[in-house]
């Protein structure tokens, strides 16, 4: 085999986004050896902008929060919604120890993120996607499509921070409890005055018949307006998304008022948010991290700042279990399904305050 073509770490990390990003960082600081192969080369836009307080403080921990990170990215200092009443109210986070979230841009996020993972020494094999996982005695190997061709990596151990897709729990013939068909349509509209302030220091959420709206404004001054939903209530194909997005956006109270300051969309992203949590989120030699492992309602706004946090907390389960302890991933694999259970108990509180539209199948689903 072609040694440039071949190369083993004790750690895989398949998936370099926030979770497996953090992963890999955690795990260098622990000394120990790890490669993070990563499909895309961050180019393509990426949905998760708002980053809560707490979120911050984790980036503060690994270092990645200073000047020149902060100065890509728009402060945000608490949210405004109309949720289970037609008036907006208000919840600063002047309140929390840090004092205000952010609106990441992204992929500036994600390319900041694997730059600080290389400064720990990690390499990462971008636009390398995983295709095939099979054992070897106690070792794992890993072929990818590569832009050198296909490329094998052998390791020890091996963590999927693959999102939602979760490629290498499901190579496991690992199971996932899927808890809706929530999708997000996103577009990132351009100011129509791109030196107007306009309205933007905080997120704003608006729920309407048919799912929810969400606005956050980034650094470069566009604006995020995403529509969520369920799957079964889009229209469908790309030009159904955009007509759903419009037509939805003119029924909204204050949605289309923020929208008039912006040039209308072209193309809408759509992308699935269905919450769903892996039966088994750890095993022999693997666990997985972030999306993976659990993925959460965008309402909750702590996809990011799960993902990192999942992947510092897996780094010390890989130190536990290459030191021998063997209660290690059984005890992570417990703690996300505990998470997931809290994490399902504050969404149905929240979804369950909104009782403007009992008729309507989205919140009727979410109704008991
Ligand atoms: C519409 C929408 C809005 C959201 N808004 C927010 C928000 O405002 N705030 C928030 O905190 N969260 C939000 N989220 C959630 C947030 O985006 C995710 O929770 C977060 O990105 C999860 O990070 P992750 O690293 O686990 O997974 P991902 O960010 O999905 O990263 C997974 C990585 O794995 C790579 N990959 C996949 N398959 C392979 C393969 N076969 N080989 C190699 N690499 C592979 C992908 O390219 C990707 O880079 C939102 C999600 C959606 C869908």
């Amino acid at each position: 085999m072609d040694s440039h073509n071949s190369e083993a770490a004790q750690v895989a990390v398949v998936g370099g986004g926030p979770a497996g990003l953090a992963t890999t960082i955690a795990l260098a600081r622990l000394q120990i050896g790890c490669i993070a192969i990563e499909a895309s080369d961050y180019a393509q836009p990426r949905l998760g902008e708002h980053l809560t307080p707490e979120g911050v403080m984790v980036l503060q921990g690994l270092g990645l929060w200073n000047d020149g990170f902060a100065g890509k990215h728009r402060l945000c200092y608490g949210v405004r919604s109309a949720w289970g009443e037609d008036s907006i109210a208000q919840s600063d986070y002047i309140f929390h120890p840090c004092g205000h979230g952010v609106n990441l841009s992204r992929p500036a996020f994600d390319c900041d993120l694997a730059a600080l993972a290389r400064r720990e020494g990690v390499e990462i094999l971008l636009s390398s996607q995983l295709k095939t996982v099979r054992r070897e005695g106690e070792e794992w190997v890993l072929s990818l499509d590569a832009p050198t061709g296909r490329r094998t990596v052998r390791a020890a151990f091996l963590v999927d921070a693959s999102g939602r897709n979760a490629v290498v729990a499901r190579s496991q013939e690992q199971k996932s409890r899927y808890r809706d068909r929530l999708v997000g349509i996103a577009a990132f509209l351009q100011p129509r005055n791109p030196s107007s302030e306009g309205n933007g220091e905080t997120l704003l959420l608006e729920a309407c018949e048919w799912g929810w709206w969400y606005f956050a404004r980034l650094q470069d001054g566009r604006g995020v307006f995403l529509h969520m939903t369920d799957a079964d209530l889009l229209a469908p194909g790309k030009e159904g998304a955009l007509k759903t997005w419009r037509d939805r956006l003119e029924a909204t109270r204050y949605f289309r008022e923020v929208a008039d300051s912006y040039e209308p969309p072209e193309t809408v992203i759509v992308r699935s948010a269905r919450s769903h949590c892996l039966e088994r989120a750890a095993g022999e030699q693997w666990l997985a991290v972030g999306d993976a492992a659990m993925s959460f309602d965008p309402l909750s706004s702590m996809g990011i700042t799960k993902g990192l946090k999942s992947g510092i907390v897996a780094s010390q389960i890989v130190l536990r279990y290459f030191q021998g302890d063997t209660s290690a991933l059984e005890t992570y694999n417990h703690d996300i399904q505990q998470q997931f259970a809290s994490y399902l108990e504050q969404r149905a509180a929240y979804y369950q305050m909104e009782r403007r539209w009992p008729t309507s199948p989205f919140w009727q689903r979410r109704s008991s």
